[in-house]
């Protein structure tokens, strides 16, 4: 068993996650989170919240997982959400066209159908499964489609990103924030996408979770207040250049943004926020690098577009963040097709004194004159500049008819005007994380396999905050008078909001391993000095060491074990160890 194989199956095992639907045979693409996974999953989007709505001031909003018609018509995803396919004539199974011509074209995604197609045929390439011939390339769009109410009138798509929320409520976001850029507004939620084959678990889901942060900013300034508190972060950065190199750079982030690597500061900024979040989860930094798109792989619109890439044993470099400056792309879009106002006004730092010149017609005398059409006269007038307006007469274009005007009806002054700011398009930078990749991704890393004793343990070695079980009560034997204060202790924990759990069965080593298994940092056993001097032992699930604490202070020390306030070794006398 690879180590793939070794974390799926303890999750699969230990109520962690397993495929969807496997009483009537699973569907792919499709995974459900059991009673641990599910609490290991709220505490890395909890901690995603405490980064990014708390930590940043971000708004958290909750829109709709379906959406109407308009929106991806907007988005680009109606038109150019799809992969080109082709299937078996012989055994009907479905391909990526474009993954068949890996080996001979590098950058598939760049051709036309037409190309692909030509390719697969030149080079004799038939059905992997059974060497039947394929057919025509056609195009799958990878949204999930279905009605809004009955009949089929009002068409409806399952979202494939949350970001569309965001941009949507764009005009009610901008009056929350007072009206002012920057802002930010944040989803955790849902995300559907059709995928095709979908063979890697929760890596690539037909469902998964995203967390998608959409930061509104001022176009013509992208450096970031708070980039001083990141730009001593030494990062593995993998960028453009670099991977023509083969080699990942190791860089402070002051120098990525002054030699130009990364765009601005305020990428920069997010580069740094998502390793401080991917760390404070538990991805080890040595499996970890920011890759920079390459310029055929980047969207039209995109100025600089950034990936969190793990290093995954089976699976190779697999991206769980992207961190993208979109420009005005997306609000552009979405003016065009709703015709909304998606500007704001900006005001300058200082007005800008500008001259303007006014027109005076004298309505007196071309009232009567031109009757019905005098308005549309003065209009004409009112839009000359000086040069029209020089000579004896003035003539103007009216209704398709040359009118003639003596130019002493006409008055004008050059006045001076304050200007005090302009409309613009916000551009927004974003960070987008798949929450399900993250989950495998901190289970991957956490997990060792190691000899003790002769014998082996598996140990998810989570961050202590992570873990979805905190503490594990263990009475050393299933006997009430040890069941008892066992049970009281049980209680105390959950009191104090520690996730706790009670084991009673099979020996206490056994329990220790079950408890390594699903990575509970520690474990607290009750036994017969318990009742005699009341005194417990907490183990510590890393270095597998133990000590014996006073009963009575037992909740307060692992409450600082678990927060990472004291070190193990100082279990017995947190209060030493500031
Ligand atoms: P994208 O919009 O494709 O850049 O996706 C944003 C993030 O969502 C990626 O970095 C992934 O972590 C995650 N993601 C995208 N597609 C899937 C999928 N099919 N299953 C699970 N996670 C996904």
């Amino acid at each position: 068993m690879d180590r793939y194989e070794q974390v799926t199956e303890l999750a699969r095992r230990r109520g962690i996650m397993w495929p969807a639907f496997e009483l009537y045979g699973g569907a792919a693409g499709f995974y459900d989170y059991g009673p641990l996974g599910a609490l290991l999953k709220r505490k890395i989007e909890d901690t995603w919240r405490r980064f990014f709505v708390i930590g940043e001031g971000f708004a958290e909003i909750e829109a709709p997982t379906i959406g109407v018609e308009g929106i991806f018509a907007a988005s680009g995803h109606l038109s150019g959400f799809s992969d080109p396919l082709t299937e078996c004539q012989e055994c009907k199974e479905v391909y990526r066209a474009d993954h068949l011509i890996k080996h001979i074209v590098e950058v598939p995604d760049a051709l036309s159908n037409e190309e692909i197609g030509r390719i697969i045929h030149e080079n004799d390439i038939f059905c992997p499964e059974c060497g039947g011939e394929l057919s025509e390339i056609y195009e799958f769009n990878l949204m999930f489609k279905t009605t809004i109410g009955p009949g089929s009138t009002h068409p409806g798509y399952l979202r494939p990103e949350t970001a569309q929320g965001m941009f949507i409520n764009f005009p009610r976001l901008l009056r929350y924030f007072r009206d002012a850029l920057p802002f930010g507004a944040v989803q955790i939620g849902k995300s559907y996408r059709n995928e095709i084959s979908p063979r890697q678990g929760v890596i690539r889901l037909r469902e998964f979770t995203q967390a998608e942060a959409e930061v509104f900013i001022d176009p013509r300034d992208k450096t970031h207040p708070r980039f001083p508190e990141v730009s001593d972060l030494t990062l593995r950065l993998y960028s453009q250049e670099a991977q023509e190199r083969g080699v990942i750079d190791e860089m402070t982030l002051e120098d990525a943004v002054k030699r130009g690597i990364i765009a601005h500061q305020m990428l920069a900024y997010y580069v740094a926020r998502t390793y401080q979040f991917l760390m404070a989860v538990g991805v080890a930094p040595e499996r970890m690098r920011f890759r920079q798109h390459k310029a055929d792989e980047m969207a039209h619109y995109a100025a600089d577009c950034w990936d969190a890439e793990v290093l995954l044993e089976r699976l190779g470099w697999i991206e769980i963040v992207g961190i993208a400056d979109r420009t005005d792309y997306d609000l552009k879009s979405h003016m065009t097709h709703s015709q909304a106002k998606l500007t704001v006004f900006v005001p300058y730092a200082e007005p800008k004194l500008r001259q303007r010149l006014v027109v005076k017609p004298d309505m007196k005398a071309l009232g009567p004159r031109f009757k019905g059409k005098a308005k549309a006269v003065a209009e004409a007038l009112k839009s000359l500049d000086e040069e029209g307006l020089k000579g004896d007469v003035i003539c103007v274009v009216v209704e398709g008819e040359t009118v003639t005007i003596e130019r002493d009806l006409v008055s004008f002054e050059v006045v001076e005007e304050a200007i005090r700011g302009e409309e613009v398009i916000p551009h927004v930078i974003e960070p987008s994380f798949g929450i399900d990749r993250i989950i495998y991704t901190v289970l991957d890393h956490s997990y060792s396999q190691e000899e003790v004793d002769g014998e082996s343990r598996a140990v998810l070695r989570f961050i202590p905050a992570m873990a979805p079980l905190q503490v594990a009560v263990l009475p050393l034997m299933d006997r009430p008078e040890l069941a008892q204060p066992a049970e009281a202790l049980l209680q105390a924990f959950r009191r104090e909001g520690i996730m706790a759990e009670y084991d009673t069965s099979g020996s206490i080593g056994r329990r220790y391993r079950r408890n390594d298994e699903v990575g509970t940092p520690f474990c607290v056993t009750i036994d017969y000095e318990t009742i005699e001097e009341a005194t417990v032992t907490i183990r510590d699930r890393d270095s597998m060491g133990q000590v014996r604490v006073p009963k009575e202070s037992v909740v307060e020390i692992v409450s600082a074990l678990v927060k990472g306030e004291v070190e193990f070794l100082d279990a017995g006398r947190p209060e030493e160890s500031t």
